[in-house]
This record gives C-alpha cells, structure tokens and sequence, in this order.
C-alpha cells in the first residue's frame, strides 16, 4: 500500500470494493481521514470473558468455545428465519438463537473455534441462552479480537452497512496508521496533555478501557476549535499589517460641536465604546471591532458619531442595515442625531435600498435621485454617509463600494455572517482597508465571541439609556387568555400597537433523522402553519374589530418591507409574525407583545423579542403564553424577568440548547464535536492559547507544514475560502 494519509480516497485503498465505497459514499465517507474520524458513538463492554457454566441471566459476557451444531428453521407463524448454534467450552454448552439472519449458516461451521458476545438471556424454562449475539469465528488461539472479548466500538450506521462491516475496513487501515504523521506540534500536545494523532485514531476506535477512549477523544474535540483559533489569529495577525487610513479625532471639536449638541448625554457604556472607536480608527491598522449592546442600548448613535469623526476628515462611511426598514431607520436617525449641530459639521446623508435613493443635504432638505446617480456621487466621494442594505455590498451593487474614500465600514446585525464574509468586505482597489465597525444585539456568549467571532474586538454596552421604561412581563397559562386579550384591547383602544408572535415549531422526533436541509424547510412549513392559523383565529374572533395583519418569512422580501412599513405608520393594530420581526424595528407605539408558545423559544430570542417593545413614552407589557405546566419550564421562563441583561441568558441558552442558534445550524459546517466543544469555556481559552503559542513559533506556520495543509483543508470544509 502507498503512503496513507489522511485525504487519500478510499477507492486507493486496496481490499475496498465497489460496493462497499458505494455504501461508505453514502455515510459521507469518502477519504481516509473520513472513515478514521467516523468514530463510534458508544462501546459495547464485551471485555468479561466467562466459562460457559458461570453464565448468569442478564449479563453481558464473551465466551469461548467450539461450535457443535447450526441449524435453521422457517417460524411459520412469526414469518422469520431463525438460525441457532450450540456452543461448548469445558464447563459446559449454550444455545445461541439470531432471528432474521440466515446467512449466519453459512459462516458458522461445526468444529470451528468462536467467541459469542452479548447478553445472557433465560427463556421460560430456565434454560440460559444467547439472543442475537455477536460472534467472531476465531483462526488460532491467540487471534486478536475485533468483535468480541473487550470494548467494541458501536458506529453510526446505515443500511446494509453494520457496526461490524466498518470495523473490519477501519481495522485494515489502522493497521496502517504508522505511516501517519501528526498535523498537530508537539509541545502543543503536551501543553494540553492530549495524545498524538495515531494513538488518538487507535484508542478512540479500539480502547482497552473507557477512561482510554475518553483520553483520545480529548485530542478530537481539541481539534477543530484549535484549527478555528489559528484561522482568527491569522486573519487578526494579516489584518493588523494591512493599511486603513489614520482618522484621528479633535477632541475638544467632539465635546463641544457633537456631543454636546446631542439629545441627550450618552451613557457610560456608550462613552467607553466611542473612545475605543475613536481609538482604533487612529491607527494605521483597521479597525476589526464588534458591539454589542441590547436593542436601544444606543449602538446606532455611536456609528453615527463615528461617521461625523470620519466625514470631518474628507473620508465617507457607509451603514449596512439587514432590511430596508432597518435602512431607512437609521437614516431618519441619523438626521435627527445631527439636526442641531453646527450647519457645516452636518454632513450629506444619502440612503441606498433596492426600491429608494435619496439624499439628505442640508438642514431639512431631502431630495429623491436617481440611483445611477447617486452611486456616481458616492463613487466620487461627494457623499460622506452612504447607509443601504446588505444587499449593497453583494453582486452587481457592489459596485457602489470601490469608492476610494471610504474610511468606515459599520454592519448592523450581521453577526450570522461568516469569517469570510467580514474578510471580503473589507478589500479596497488602492490596498486601503476602511475601518470595520459591527454591531449586534444579539447577545452572545463568551465561548462563541472568542472562537467563531475571535477575531473581532469586543466593545460592549450593557445599559440602557436613562428613563427607559420597564416592561412589565407575565407568564400566562393559556386558560388565562381571555383576560389578556380583554387586556390589550383596551391598550389598542388607546391608539397602542400589538405584535403577536408564533412559535418555533420544531417537527417531532422522527422527522430529525432527515437531512438538515430537509429538517429546516419542515421547521419553516410548520412555522408558517402557526402564525397563518394565528392570524385567522385572532383576525376573525379576538380582534375583529381592529385591523389585523400577518408576517413571517416565506413572504417576499418587499412584501415584508411593505407591512413593516404600515405597522411602522399605524396601519395596522395587531401584527401577527414570526421571529422575523427579531431584528432591531423601532416602533414606540407598539407597546404590547404577546409571545404563543413561549416555552418552544431561547431565552435570548424571547430577551430580544421582547425588546421590540418599550421603546416610547408608552407602558409596555409582554405576555408570555404557554401551555406548559411543566415547573422547570416555567423557572427558566421566569429568568426574563430577572435577568439584567441578555448575555446572562445567551449564556443559560448555549448550556441549555447548544450553540447551534447563535451560529445557525444549517450552514456552519461545524462538526458534532466542535458544537461541544463550543460550550466549553476552558477548552476555547485553551485552544487559543495554544493557537497564539504556535503562530509565535512560526508566524506563517512554514515550520509546520502539516498543520498549514490541515488548515486549508479546514477553511474548505467550513467554506472560509
Ligand atoms: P440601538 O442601535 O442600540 O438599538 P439606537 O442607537 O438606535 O440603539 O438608540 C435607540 C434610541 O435611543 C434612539 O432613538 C436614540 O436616539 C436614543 N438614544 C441613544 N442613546 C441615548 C442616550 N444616551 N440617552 C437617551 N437616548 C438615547
Ligand atoms: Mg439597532
């Protein structure tokens, strides 16, 4: 056999045939590396060898012995083939039984030497046999074992293909292991005192005991998260060497001319995030920064003092909203924000969506225009504040962004975005890189902001501005409806505005076993089910009498635009939905939301939701429905309203729910391994560490060439290049 490693196909391997890569193909297992990392889910203890007379019922116990008689007969009445064997070792002889195995004849040979393992059954009688056992016909006496008489492996499997077929190809290749080198360093293994690759592939396949197999899956789930940590630090490391134009800031200008012509004073947590803004977009390397804060923490009001530091020195900033409502938010925010200042620190505004172009020049004058001209304008650096959708950086709009002359970057809400996603953004014709500025309220947990997002400084806002209202919240067992209907009627006939919001249905447990795309369209079909029978039960009896509309994400993107739109103006009184009114709608009206279902919900997704409300003059009330009585349910609805902010529950939902929801299960990528390993505070600080010690021993990791193909291989898999 050739060298073997990790990426060769198994078609290269000798002894695989077609039929069987056909059926490895079909587990998703094409190379060398794949089959090595199909690792068993679970051990069988077959490791007590036992004398034939010391069998005792219920126990699991290989024995030993010679095979004395098989036979096969057809049970009529229960339409099955049952294959049975007598066995005997010098204390004794057994009955094994396999039902629906008739090939098992033709294996099985009197006078052959053999191990069965399993467990001991007694049938009414008394009599102690073996049902369904495993068996491993044995060549000579000190044959070793795959099978039986030890811990056997137990693999995910498919049709046709058993446990058994996969140890018998895995037990070829690990023969061959030695030629095998480890990707991963030396002094980093011994630093985090985990084996080294070939060990690791041995016992996690074959341990002589189960503290053995949990030594060796350390080293897998250590892995990836190290592979994760070394492409942030080398994205933070390449983009430190890159250029963005220095913008440093007139202090006593800021205090006097911005700040101090604001509505109202910042809160310390906004102070401290603009100084460290400020600070970074001072230097030489971009600025790569995220904040995060709640919903009104007063994120936008920083990116717009950001964008007056940056216009005051010729350069432009350019906002990206996820939505065209969100858009066009931010730039009557911004309008407002610098209304009172100083004529000629106000600088132009124009707003780019799909379906509007206009620009905002001077106080109080707004002008539509055409979008060709406009991006011509922009192109020019005529309009220092450019804010569109995220669509504007993508395909043929991107040409709006060769501009030369942007000097800031500022993405709301786009943290599901990609590593990759933020790399490209930031590539400019002349080799200047403008400075990136994120934001996001969506709280995120610790383990996930210095692994997926490692990359990124972190500012964040944890208050609230003064004088915000506080939203009383109730739990409200269904039964309790009526009242709260009743209830918020009345609120809608002082001229308020309601969101209603429908569950997450997830689809029930068999339907988990389809592939995940498949998984999340059924997610989506029942999602739409619910909010499209909310809104027909509450349109046609609770609230007939106001008006009443419907939106979830199956709409097209302008429909929801539109309705969002009316919501916003107080077209409509009651908003049915989905979650996709989850990102940042400012809405002070609406000062009533009802959650359906508010158990199927994450903490942080409810904490969010509910931050659409609150958010006028007006008392606001959320109503958390439920029709659960479970009391731990209940407890974990009842820490909304105790938690002080939102990365308390991220933090409670990432133990309770996996990181899946923060990153998006369908298109991470990530493997079942790297998911836990995502929840494990110690092992992502531990694997940064170790990412930051290896990048010092070799900057380009040159003097590890194993480790910097692994890598490449990794960004593949995980579609970072
Ligand atoms: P976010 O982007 O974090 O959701 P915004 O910046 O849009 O928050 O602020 C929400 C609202 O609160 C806006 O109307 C804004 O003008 C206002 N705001 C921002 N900062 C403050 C503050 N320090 N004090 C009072 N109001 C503020
Ligand atoms: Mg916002």
């Amino acid at each position: 056999m050739r060298v073997l490693r990790l990426n060769t196909p198994l078609e290269q391997i000798r002894g695989i045939g077609p039929g069987i890569i056909t059926k490895l193909n079909k587990l998703g297992l094409q190379t060398v590396s794949d089959i090595l990392y199909h690792f068993p889910f679970r051990y069988e203890d077959f490791s007590h060898v036992s004398n034939i007379s010391d069998l005792a019922p219920k126990e699991q116990s290989t024995i030993h012995g010679v095979i004395e008689d098989v036979s096969i007969r057809h049970a009529w009445h229960r339409r099955m083939f049952i294959t049975e064997a007598q066995i005997a070792d010098e204390t004794g002889s057994i009955r094994a039984v396999w039902f629906n195995q008739p090939y098992i004849k033709n294996i099985l040979t009197v006078g052959q030497m053999a191990n069965f393992a399993g467990k001991v059954s007694e049938s009414d009688e008394g009599e102690l046999y073996f049902s369904n056992p495993t068996f491993e016909v044995l060549k000579n006496e000190n044959q070793e074992t795959k099978h039986t008489a030890r811990l056997v492996p137990i693999y995910p499997e498919t049709r046709g293909f058993t446990s058994k077929g996969i140890r018998a190809i895995l037990n070829s290749l690990l023969q061959n292991i030695p030629d095998m080198e480890d990707w991963i360093p030396d002094e980093i293994l011994e630093k985090n005192n985990i084996p080294d690759l070939k060990s690791a592939l041995l016992k996690i396949h074959y341990p002589e005991t189960l503290d053995e197999a949990f030594y060796a899956r350390k080293r897998f789930v250590f892995e990836d998260i190290y592979l994760l940590q070394l492409v942030n630090l080398i994205q933070k490391l390449t983009l430190a060497k890159e250029k963005a134009p220095q913008i440093p800031t007139d202090i006593e200008w800021l205090k006097t001319e911005v700040l101090a012509k604001l509505p109202f004073e910042l809160t310390n947590g906004q102070k401290k995030t603009l100084w460290e803004v400020i600070k970074d977009i001072s230097l030489e390397k971009p600025m790569n920064r995220i904040i995060q804060g709640d919903v009104g923490s007063g994120k936008t009001a920083i990116a717009a003092v950001a964008s007056l530091v940056v216009s005051k020195l010729g350069l432009q900033t350019a906002i990206m909203a996820p939505t065209e409502v969100l858009a066009k938010q931010h730039y009557e925010t911004f309008k407002k924000l610098f209304l009172p200042m100083d004529k000629k620190y106000q600088p132009t505004i124009g707003l780019l969506t799909a379906s509007e172009s206009k620009i905002y020049y001077e106080k109080d004058v707004e002008a539509d225009i055409k979008k060709p001209a406009l991006i011509q304008k922009i192109k020019k650096g005529e309009i220092p504040i450019i804010i569109g959708t995220h669509a504007l950086i993508s395909n043929s709009a991107k040409i709006a962004f060769t501009f030369e002359n942007l000097g800031l970057l500022v993405i709301d809400e786009q943290h599901r975005f990609g590593v990759k996603q933020r790399a490209e953004l930031t590539k400019n014709s002349k080799g200047i890189i403008p400075h990136f500025l994120s934001m996001s309220a969506t709280p995120i947990p610790r383990t996930l902001m210095l692994s997926v997002f490692g990359d990124l400084d972190v500012s964040i806002i944890s208050e609230l501005p003064n004088g915000r209202q506080e939203i009383t919240t109730q739990i409200i067992q269904k039964e309790h409806a009526q009242k709260t209907y009743e209830f918020m009627k009345q609120r809608l006939n002082e001229g308020r505005q309601a969101f209603v919001v429908c569950p997450r249905i997830e689809p029930s447990e068999d339907e988990k076993s389809v592939p995940k795309k498949q998984f999340f369209q059924n997610i989506k079909k029942l999602e739409l089910k619910s909010v499209k029978e909310e809104y027909e039960k509450l349109s046609k009896t609770v609230f007939k009498d106001y008006t009443v509309a419907m939106l979830h994400g199956q709409m097209k993107p302008a429909e929801k635009e539109k309705i969002m739109a009316n919501f916003k103006a107080n077209k409509i009184n009651v908003l049915v939905s989905t979650t996709v009114i989850e990102v940042g709608v400012d809405i002070p009206n609406a000062a009533i939301m009802l959650i359906e279902g508010s158990e199927r919900f994450g903490l942080a997704q409810l904490y969010q939701l509910r931050g659409r409300i609150g958010r006028g003059e007006h008392k606001s009330y959320c109503f958390l429905f439920t029709d659960s009585k479970n009391p731990e349910t209940n407890a974990r609805l009842k820490a909304i309203m105790t938690a002080k902010n939102g990365f308390e529950l991220a933090e409670k939902d990432l133990e309770i729910r996996g990181p899946g929801q923060f990153i998006g299960d369908e298109q991470s990528g990530f493997s079942d391994f790297m998911m836990k390993s995502l929840q494990n505070i110690e092992l992502v600080k531990s694997a940064r560490e170790s990412a930051a010690l290896t990048l010092t021993r070799s900057n380009g990791l040159d003097k590890f060439p194993k480790l910097k193909e692994r890598l490449a291989e990794f960004k593949i898999r995980l579609h970072l290049e």
